[in-house]
């Protein structure tokens, strides 16, 4: 069932977003040569904390960390750790926010100083295709309408989007129907749920350079491309109305990655 949040719900929401938008700003700030991913982690743990929200990823399903840092080829779900960001390395940062019983869900990926100019349009096809996807996150369209133009515009620029992981509902749970796939798949056009306004959603593109396979590593949680190429994420939690989509993982100016 896909819960139609009140407008109490979605004020709430949009402070667990601005919190989150706040935590991944703070550790996107930080993404340079010689960090680790635990400080990133630390950093973001502190701000979340700080507001009297937690980490929405901390214990998830076991989860070590408050917020998923994934290097280069690590697609999503990469563990904090003491690997030392180096030069030219692209660092994802996917963090959410439990505030007041509600989650804001946000990701971005940022350059570790000077990057190749393709994997800068990696970065930038990624953030688009998320934009090119919520013209259609509008009460009236289907999930499936959003899907097909974040695939149509990755594929039109040589990429690829990752099939094994897709957005999702967000809400009192992380994870919450419907899903939001990239891609659409054979025979879903005009099918599938239709969207709503008060419907709180994660739109999160996952793009590679080479492949959309993915493979889970022995630890149980990085995801990484198949054939060992590099990877972005974007992702911020919206809210559906009758006209454009608002943002929720912002600042209280509506500014965010
Ligand atoms: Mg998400």
């Amino acid at each position: 069932m896909i819960k139609i949040k009140s407008p109490h719900e979605i004020k709430l929401m949009a402070e667990a977003g601005q919190i989150a938008e706040l935590a991944r700003r703070a550790c996107g700030d930080l993404v340079a040569p010689g960090i680790t991913t635990r400080e990133l982690d630390h950093v973001a743990k502190k701000v979340i904390t700080g507001f009297g929200a937690k980490p929405s990823f901390l214990g998830y399903g076991g989860f070590p960390g408050s917020v998923c840092c994934s290097v280069n080829d690590e697609v999503i779900h990469g563990i904090p750790s003491s690997r030392k960001i180096k030069e030219g390395d692209i660092v994802k940062i996917d963090v959410g926010a439990l505030y007041m019983g509600y989650h804001g869900d946000c990701a971005a990926t940022y350059a570790a100083g000077a990057i190749p100019e393709s994997t800068e349009k990696l970065i930038q096809v990624t953030r688009q295709s998320f934009y090119e996807g919520i013209k259609y996150a509008r009460e009236g369209y289907r999930i499936s309408d959003i899907s097909k133009a974040v695939e149509d515009y990755t594929a039109a620029n040589g990429f690829f989007q990752v099939r094994d992981y897709v957005g999702h509902g967000v809400g009192s749970e992380l994870h919450e129907e419907p899903e939001v796939p990239n891609f659409l798949a054979p025979g879903r056009a005009g099918h599938g749920p239709r969207l709503v306004a008060g419907m709180t959603i994660a739109v999160e593109p996952m793009v590679c350079m080479g492949t959309w396979q993915v493979n889970t590593m022995p630890d149980g949680w990085t995801v990484k491309t198949a054939d060992g190429s590099l990877s972005a994420h974007y992702e911020n939690t919206i809210l559906i109305t009758k006209d454009e989509p608002i943002i929720l993982t912002a600042d209280k100016d509506g500014r965010h990655a």
